[in-house]
């Protein structure tokens, strides 16, 4: 028994101690995979030799394992992987798989060259034995893994939260493991999160406080509650919510999958913008996708908004500017960031063109405050996970405060741990 144990260790190559861009290998005597493989999130505002370097780790890390387990779809999680070697394998679920497809419709396609298998509950690769739980997070299907090995049990938690509509689920999370590998975004931000229904209930609230102003939201389209929460909302206003090709086919993607999502091929309330600029680019790239996103959808009647104001929200992205310049450019308009402030504060020249248009027209274009909740568990929900899983060692991931983890669970074994040491696993506490 205790022969093997030398063998069998993991390595964080990052994520130990910042925010996204997580890469874990774990390692036993005739196998090796990584769990995710991330883009960090201060990526673009880094040096080019930096971005070099970025890649050149991922290509060394993703060499020679035997299979890539991907907790969700963000970027700073799977935004590597087109430094995998072809014909790599990739255990994802079945609506992670799907909507990584999305990628490579509407921009660079990171995943053509790999071999991605969805995967039901369990599956084994070597070594490994590999269960999926589902968890809550901004990311639709995204999931936690508990990796059994050599008698060794690890549950990568990924991104996860309590307060999202399907929070619950952490229930089902597995106990008594070895080590958890918890992630902390909130850690150090002492603020309970609101609920989806209560961000729906403030859109509610500004779109019934401003009946003559048309809405634009700017969101996450593939932050399929969000959207949700935001359509709810224009039902209970008697608003229509107008969102872009982008928005309606991941929409519609998701829908395949869960019917209680709202499609744009049957709410009639839900309808399709189209600006020119991103339109003309998807036209090209893939006539097909857009044709049957035209061909099953109810168009908004572009001259409509500017006379009947009230009745229209909108998803906006920066780069769609175009349509609302064209169309919008004399309508009362009030404005909503609901997704992370800081990418507010981001230099991308499409968002300063775009707050250069807002600030152009002081009286008739206002920003009111933004309504946003995490996609990631507060404190208190953290907790509330290692109650139920009860490990015999936490390791902090995807966090900036590693720190705290011992101030906020002083029963439990707390495994601070740098980037890119390996960690031989021994027991823990027997
Ligand atoms: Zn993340
Ligand atoms: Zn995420």
């Amino acid at each position: 028994m205790k022969s093997n144990q030398n063998n069998i260790k993991f390595i964080i190559h990052r994520g130990s101690h910042q925010i996204g861009g997580n890469c874990v290998e774990l390692v036993a005597p005739n196998s090796r995979i990584l769990i995710d493989c991330g883009l960090p999130l201060d990526y673009d505002e880094q040096d080019p030799e930096i971005q070099v370097k970025i890649h050149e780790d991922a290509k060394e890390w993703l060499n020679h394992c035997d299979a890539i387990f991907l907790s969700h779809y963000h970027a700073d999680h799977y935004g590597l992987f087109n430094e995998a070697p072809k014909d790599t394998r990739v255990y994802a679920t079945k609506e992670t798989a799907e909507l990584m497809k999305i990628s490579g419709i509407f921009g660079e396609d990171l995943t053509e060259h790999l071999d991605i298998q969805p995967i039901e509950d369990t599956v084994t690769v070597k070594d490994f034995r590999v269960t999926k739980f589902d968890v809550d997070h901004s990311a639709f299907g995204a999931c936690a893994f508990l990796f059994e090995m050599c008698g060794k049990r690890i549950l990568y938690s990924g991104d996860i939260r309590l307060h999202g509509k399907k929070g619950v689920l952490y229930k089902n999370l597995p106990q008594n493991v070895d080590y958890l590998f918890l992630e902390g975004t909130n850690l150090g931000r002492g603020v309970r999160q609101k609920s989806e229904d209560d961000v729906r209930d403030e859109f509610i609230q500004q779109f019934n406080s401003h009946p003559d102003s048309a809405f634009l939201v700017w969101c996450s389209a593939q932050n399929i509650d969000r959207t949700v929460a935001l359509y709810r909302a224009c039902v209970n206003s008697k608003r229509n919510l107008c969102i872009d090709p982008y928005t309606a086919y991941v929409l519609n993607l998701v829908n395949q999958c869960n019917d209680k999502i709202p499609s744009t091929k049957n709410h009639s309330n839900l309808l399709v913008y189209y600006p020119n600029r991103f339109c003309s680019r998807l036209k090209d790239k893939r006539g097909d996708i857009h044709k049957e996103i035209v061909a099953n959808s109810t168009k908004i009647q572009n001259d409509d908004p500017q006379k009947n104001p009230s009745k229209y929200v909108f998803v906006f992205r920066p780069n769609l500017l175009d349509f609302f310049r064209k169309h919008l450019a004399s309508t009362s308009i009030r404005f909503i960031v609901s997704m992370w402030a800081q990418y507010w504060d981001k230099d991308t020249p499409d968002l300063k063109r775009f707050k250069n248009w807002l600030a152009a027209e002081p009286e008739l274009r206002k920003r009111l405050p933004d309504i946003h909740t995490s996609g990631h568990a507060d404190m208190a929900s953290l907790q509330k996970i290692v109650e139920h899983v009860q490990p015999k060692c936490i390791v902090p991931m995807h966090t900036e405060m590693p720190e705290k983890y011992k101030t906020l669970f002083p029963s439990y074994t707390v495994l601070n741990v740098i980037d890119e040491t390996p960690i031989e696993l021994i027991n823990t506490k027997e």
